[in-house]
């Protein structure tokens, strides 16, 4: 479908007549406005995106390249071919293979207060413990430089990283940037210092005893040691039995293992835009998850509010000028390929991908609205909040990208975002608390609105 011009250009009159977005006209004011109205109605109403998070997240976990993704694959190809998307494809990806095995426990080993087992999980790639487990005393440290400055104390022993997210952080994920290190290079400074093993704890403001998994690293040349997660209550008591009892022991076995790479898949549908259809608006989430939950939030929410905002659109009997297409990647967790690939594929050649939005923060009301590409394109897009507004976007400012569509920034391609509220994300966030009864089907619903609403216009009006 598309707008007339004239339309568009007295639409921005009244925005910049305006005092401040606050006080946008009423969304019905607008062609564009009564659109999105009719696409939010109808969103609430079927709360399409929750009940297809139901039938993803009914399929268990989707770790990388294991038989849960392949499953998630082809539940997902199909719906996209049900809902009568175009040009619905797989794209191939070679991904690793890792699998927890079936023991993962520790305990606490004090000569004071006795045995106590503690919550823990192996991080993600980590190789497994010796068959007998690893039995050591703890070096406790917070930081990389304290580790460091300790010097041959770590020698021996199963390094602590207990740094916790900082909870004077009102956006979560900045919480998380600056504590994540511990999880993804514990095990190499750990080695370097001469441990024995990591034991790392887990990425939650919260204080529970599920311990939250998630990729860690090796590098060459650096001996390679079994990495696992702790709880927050774990590492909580771990920390106050080393008070009392500096010499306790702590006992961890694993047995995960790294298999052979595999061939997946990044799931593919689209709508054919009407007047330049190899310019493309790109909506993205990751179908891969973590295998301790059922990623409903990280990402099943995203990969359902992927195909809602298409399917929203296609009811509405929207044609937009450029292409909007949908895109589930696979990997996102265990190594990016699938975003790597996607933007490498010779299909590429014969498209220009315009902007990339991803969903991949969980599932929650959308609160604002990141955009990359400058000052022009913020511009542009920030007239466009009377539309948002009623979905809850109540800020749009310099942001947006993610690990799936990064690889399209070096094509000249405008990276998105829309935030959600975080301050649950890190409860669920890698470990078994993210299931569906985590989810709010409304939240979810207005986030894969905001998509919706946000693709249209970006398709109809360019940038
Ligand atoms: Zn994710």
């Amino acid at each position: 479908m598309s707008w007339p011009s004239p339309f568009i250009c007295l639409f921005f009159l009244i925005q910049l007549a305006l005092p401040s977005a606050g006080d946008a006209p009423a969304a019905s004011e607008s062609e564009y406005g009564a659109l999105a109205d009719k696409i939010t109605r109808q969103g609430l109403t079927e709360s399409y995106a929750y009940n297809v998070l139901g039938r993803l997240t009914r399929l268990g976990p989707r770790l990388t390249g294991s038989p849960g993704a392949a499953a998630a694959v082809e539940l997902m190809r199909q719906e996209m071919t049900d809902l009568g998307l175009e040009n619905v494809q797989l794209e191939p990806t070679v991904v690793g293979r890792w699998v927890r095995g079936e023991v993962e426990e520790a305990r606490l080993i004090s000569s004071t207060i006795g045995t106590i087992p503690l919550s823990i999980c192996a991080l993600g790639g980590s190789i497994a413990t010796p068959e007998g487990g690893v039995r050591a005393q703890i070096l406790e440290v917070k930081s990389f430089q304290e580790l460091r400055a300790a010097g041959d104390k770590a020698r021996g022993k199963i390094v602590f990283f207990n740094r916790p997210m900082d909870p004077t952080r009102s956006n979560t994920f900045q919480a998380y940037g600056e504590a994540v290190e511990q999880r993804t290079r514990g095990a190499i400074e750990a080695a370097r210092a001469g441990g024995i093993a990591a034991l790392v704890r887990s990425l939650s403001l919260g204080e529970t005893d599920f311990p939250h998994t998630g990729l860690m690293q090796y590098i060459p040349g650096v001996e390679r040691l079994p990495s696992a997660a702790i709880s927050t209550l774990g590492a909580n008591l771990l920390s106050d039995s080393l008070q009392g009892d500096p010499g306790l022991v702590v006992y961890i076995k694993t047995s995960c293992a790294n298999l052979p790479s595999v061939t997946s898949y990044n799931v593919v549908g689209e709508l054919r835009g009407a007047a330049i259809p190899d310019e493309i608006v790109l909506l993205g989430a990751h179908l891969d998850s973590w295998d301790l939950g059922v990623g409903a939030h990280d990402d099943g929410a995203g990969c359902a509010q992927v195909i809602e905002a298409l399917r929203l659109l296609k009811l509405a009997g929207l044609r937009p000028k450029r292409t909007v297409r949908s895109i589930l990647f696979m990997d996102e967790e265990f190594g990016g390929t699938g975003g790597r690939d996607y933007a490498r594929s010779e299909r590429r050649k014969r498209e220009r991908h315009l902007a990339a939005l991803e969903s991949d923060r969980g599932g929650f009301l959308p609160i604002g609205l990141g955009v990359g590409g400058g000052e022009s394109v913020l511009r542009k897009i920030t007239a466009w909040q009377p539309f948002l507004l009623p979905l809850g976007i109540s800020w749009i400012k310099p942001g947006g990208g993610g690990v799936d569509i990064g690889p399209l920034a070096e094509s000249g391609t405008v990276l998105l975002g829309i935030v959600p509220d975080s301050q649950r994300y890190f409860d669920a966030h890698h470990c078994s608390q993210d299931v569906l009864s985590a989810i709010h089907p409304r939240e979810l619903e207005l986030g894969a609105i905001a998509m919706a609403v946000l693709a249209f216009l970006l398709a109809e009006e360019g940038l």
